[in-house]
């Protein structure tokens, strides 16, 4: 499997790390080997120094599809969760000011733990799920779906342009603002319409 992360999908995001708002999406990848599960702990890397969360509405991709149009990507996703996107911040903007890509920054063993996961049935609108990040009992990030830059159905269709999605894929749908860094001790706790999801420490 594989998991496409979108990123700047949401303007005050953009905004707090002075990058352009883009006019199409921006993905990226990571491997597999980037998901942690089961509430288990986030080890913090040796290689950089400036690790940041990014809380995000991760999609469950249930079927194959190339080119998918908006208008049916619902079919081809049948579940939301939540997820962080852990960026070693500091390797990103060295890679950011030499032009170079973004993997030791994005794609690091255990950079994607992922929470679990609720059938979309459950929510009444795609568009507008509330989700947040609490960091030792602190609220440090709050965002709604609605105020995607681009909705999850035009994630998905214009990522299948470039790539076929298939069953078991995940697709990380970019962070609000609030983003910051992490240090070992803390417990992050992930909700979607104040449910706890996602519980684990950095260690
Ligand atoms: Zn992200």
């Amino acid at each position: 499997m594989k998991i496409i992360c979108i990123g700047r999908n949401y303007i005050d995001h953009a905004k707090e790390l002075n990058n352009p708002v883009p006019k199409k999406p921006v993905f990226f990848l990571k491997p597999d080997t980037a998901l942690v599960k089961d509430n288990k702990p986030f080890f913090y890397p040796d290689f950089s120094e400036d690790v940041h969360y990014e809380c995000e509405i991760v999609v469950h991709i249930n079927r194959v599809g190339k080119n998918i149009a908006a208008k049916f990507a619902h079919r081809y996703y049948d579940e939301i969760g939540i997820g962080i996107d852990f960026t070693a911040r500091d390797l990103q903007q060295e890679c950011k000011t030499k032009g170079l890509p973004w993997e030791v920054a994005k794609a690091f063993d255990n950079s994607a733990p992922i929470g679990k996961f609720l059938p979309k049935s459950r929510f009444a609108d795609i568009n507008n799920i509330n989700f947040s990040l609490d960091i030792n009992g602190k609220t440090v990030q709050q965002g709604n779906t609605a105020s995607m830059i681009f909705k999850i159905d035009e994630l998905i269709a214009y990522t299948s342009r470039f790539m076929t999605l298939k069953m078991g894929d995940l697709l990380f749908t970019g962070t609000p603002a609030g983003v910051g860094p992490v240090k070992i001790g803390d417990r992050l706790i992930a909700s979607m319409e104040g449910e706890e999801l996602l519980n684990f420490m950095v260690k």
